[in-house]
């Protein structure tokens, strides 16, 4: 089949989005040994370069041809926030002026990352700021990646792990996630530890049981927020149709078929889901399951009526369900101060710009 140096939209293709195979392809029609892809691709995947000219060992006749094929994506940095915590929160801007956010979070000699699925996020979840804040696209698998290299360079720092818990709901972008996360996985890639590299969903069903099949050792949290079916389906709209009973189903075969343990997150909503029946239903929906129960007060949200609820709430929930056998931790939130913090990440903030 001929190459193809277009996409539907007659836009350049991105040559990052080329399998090797199709790479080796381009090459060759261009009349250069094959080799030459491998050459390529080092750039492109070790040293990151952003435009053919930096290619110095590629000749400059097949660096010109290259670039009238593809592009090399082209991800802008719009905005950069430092917070006090010396978090520090992205707003990129990709080819087609598509915003997504990210944020790098350093600890001593670590580096944690948290990037962007999508830009915005179609499940409306009524506390979080993205989901109130509309959705604009998919991301690709490399920019989804670029996300990564882009937070890791500006610390000069290779980052540790990634969590998918920027702006989007990843199961909602299935195909793009799974081969973003095996180039951060790859040794050609970023070369991060699988167990390093952790996807956020809101329960998506269908796509848990597929994820639970993938061969790499990923780690899965699971957006909880109650275990309550009537007050889930009100704080999360967008997943009424999949119920509690389902998903506890699911996440058993999950373990059953992975080993892994899954992390069940819990943001502390005053009034809403941090009453003595919540936790009641909420040790229910862990006791006897291998789970990890992450607690997080609610990150306040401009005009929003809900509140987090209290430290001794919390505390009482880390109590009972460690009384359950249910292991539970109070996960500090970083970057609040610039708005960098779980779900504050929205769409809304963007188009102020
Ligand atoms: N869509 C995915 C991943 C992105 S959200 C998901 O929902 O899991 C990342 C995490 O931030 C999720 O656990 C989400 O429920 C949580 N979150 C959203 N808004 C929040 C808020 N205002 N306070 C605390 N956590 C929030
Ligand atoms: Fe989307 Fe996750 Fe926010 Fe819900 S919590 S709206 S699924 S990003």
């Amino acid at each position: 089949m001929p190459f193809n140096d277009t996409d539907s939209s007659g836009r350049k293709l991105d040559l990052r989005t080329l399998s090797h195979d199709r790479l080796v392809a381009l090459v060759t029609e261009l009349g250069q040994p094959t080799f030459r892809a491998k050459q390529v691709e080092d750039w492109v995947w070790k040293k990151h370069v952003t435009s053919f000219d930096e290619m110095t060992n590629v000749p400059a006749a097949l660096r010109a041809q290259l670039a009238e094929h593809c592009t090399l994506g082209g991800t802008s940095e719009l905005v950069r926030q430092i917070s006090a915590d010396g978090s520090r929160k992205y707003l990129l801007s990709y080819e087609d002026g598509t915003r997504a956010e990210c944020v790098g979070m350093p600890t001593r000699n670590k580096l944690a990352v948290c990037i962007s699925s999508q830009a915005g996020c179609r499940m409306g979840c009524v506390f979080c700021a993205t989901g109130q804040g509309g959705f604009s696209r998919s991301l690709t698998s490399t920019e989804i990646y670029d996300q990564v290299v882009h937070v890791s360079e500006d610390f000069q720092t290779r980052a540790s792990s990634v969590v998918m818990m920027g702006q989007g709901e990843p199961f909602n972008n299935y195909d793009e996630v799974l081969k973003a996360l095996r180039m951060l996985n790859s040794s050609d890639g970023l070369g991060i530890g699988a167990r390093h590299l952790t996807v956020s969903t809101c329960g998506i069903i269908p796509m848990i049981r597929r994820f639970s099949k993938e061969p790499e050792q990923f780690t899965l949290a699971v957006s909880l927020h109650s275990a309550v079916q009537a007050t889930r389906n009100v704080l999360m709209p967008g997943v009424k149709k999949y119920s509690l009973a389902h998903l506890h189903e699911v996440m058993g075969e999950y373990v059953e078929a992975t080993g892994r343990r899954p992390t069940y997150e819990y943001a502390l909503i005053g009034g809403v889901n941090d009453t003595k029946p919540e936790l009641d239903a909420l040790c229910d929906f862990c006791r006897g399951t291998l789970s990890h129960v992450n607690l997080i007060q609610l990150n306040d949200l401009e005009g929003s009526k809900l509140k987090p609820s209290t430290d001794e709430k919390a505390e009482m929930f880390v109590r009972r369900l460690a009384q359950v056998g249910v292991e539970a931790t109070v996960r500090n939130s970083r970057g609040n101060d610039i708005d960098a913090a779980c779900g504050q990440l929205s769409q809304r903030h963007n188009a102020d710009l």
